[in-house]
């Protein structure tokens, strides 16, 4: 390897590194940290029938999940954001503070958010199950089909332009797939708030919880490209 070849590696690791530890931007020649687009919802106000939402599924108990939460996670942002993050399911820490993405992985997520030049409330974050399933279970099938109405109907009223699905349960369930998230991840895929809607472009990529779990160079390597892909796009 020459030497250039070397000093090029070198650098798009350090990139890497800067880009999970939230010291480094990447730079959208377009990007912008807030002006959120026009509404497309004339007769209603997105935020305010986000917070009709939430009120109703903080009150939910058309699982079993109802009964062993201790606050329902209906997700937080911008309502007129241009990117939702969807992930799988609140945790223990979201269970106990009733807001999405706020432990571990939550963190690894806020830099993946800042290194895109967005903050948190720029994007909007929620989940697929709005409740915890006992011990971070896995999410079953019943408590899916129960819960997804939710979701379609926050994604409806947000319109975004990029939906990111985070991990193999929120990527499978909004594509109505069973691919592997490997083979689903890296490029976009569309996605129907209705029959007639335009399609919303989606991202799938690595759970943040994942990523902590497999903390490899070419996980996060993987994850960093996608996220080039999604900001190239917008
Ligand atoms: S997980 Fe969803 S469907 Fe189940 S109780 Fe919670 S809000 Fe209701």
């Amino acid at each position: 390897m020459s030497e250039t070849d070397v000093k090029k590696v070198n650098d798009q690791h350090m990139e890497m590194d800067n880009f999970f530890t939230g010291g480094f931007t990447i730079r959208n020649p377009d990007s912008q940290t807030s002006p959120p687009g026009p509404c497309d919802t004339e007769t209603s106000d997105p935020a305010v029938e986000l917070e009709k939402i939430a009120d109703e599924l903080r009150k939910c108990c058309k699982c079993g999940l109802g009964e062993t939460r201790t606050n329902a996670v209906p997700g937080e942002g911008n309502p007129n954001a241009r990117i939702v993050f969807v992930g799988e399911a609140p945790g223990a820490d979201e269970d106990a503070q009733g807001r999405p993405f706020v432990g571990r992985a939550g963190k690894l997520l806020d830099n993946i958010i800042a290194a895109c030049d967005l903050q948190r409330t720029d994007v909007f974050i929620c989940n697929i199950l709005k409740c915890r399933p006992p011990g971070n279970r896995d999410p079953r099938p019943e408590e899916i089909i129960s819960c997804l109405p939710y979701l379609q109907k926050q994604l409806e009223l947000i319109n975004p332009e990029v939906i990111i699905a985070l991990g193999a349960h929120a990527a499978r369930t909004l594509l109505k797939t069973k691919q592997p998230i490997g083979q689903l991840r890296g490029r976009f895929h569309e996605y129907y708030t209705s029959e007639t809607a335009t399609p919303i472009k989606l991202m799938p990529t690595y759970h943040p919880a994942y990523l902590l779990r497999n903390y490899s160079h070419d996980n996060r390597k993987k994850v960093w490209e996608d996220m080039k892909k999604v900001l190239a796009e917008l």
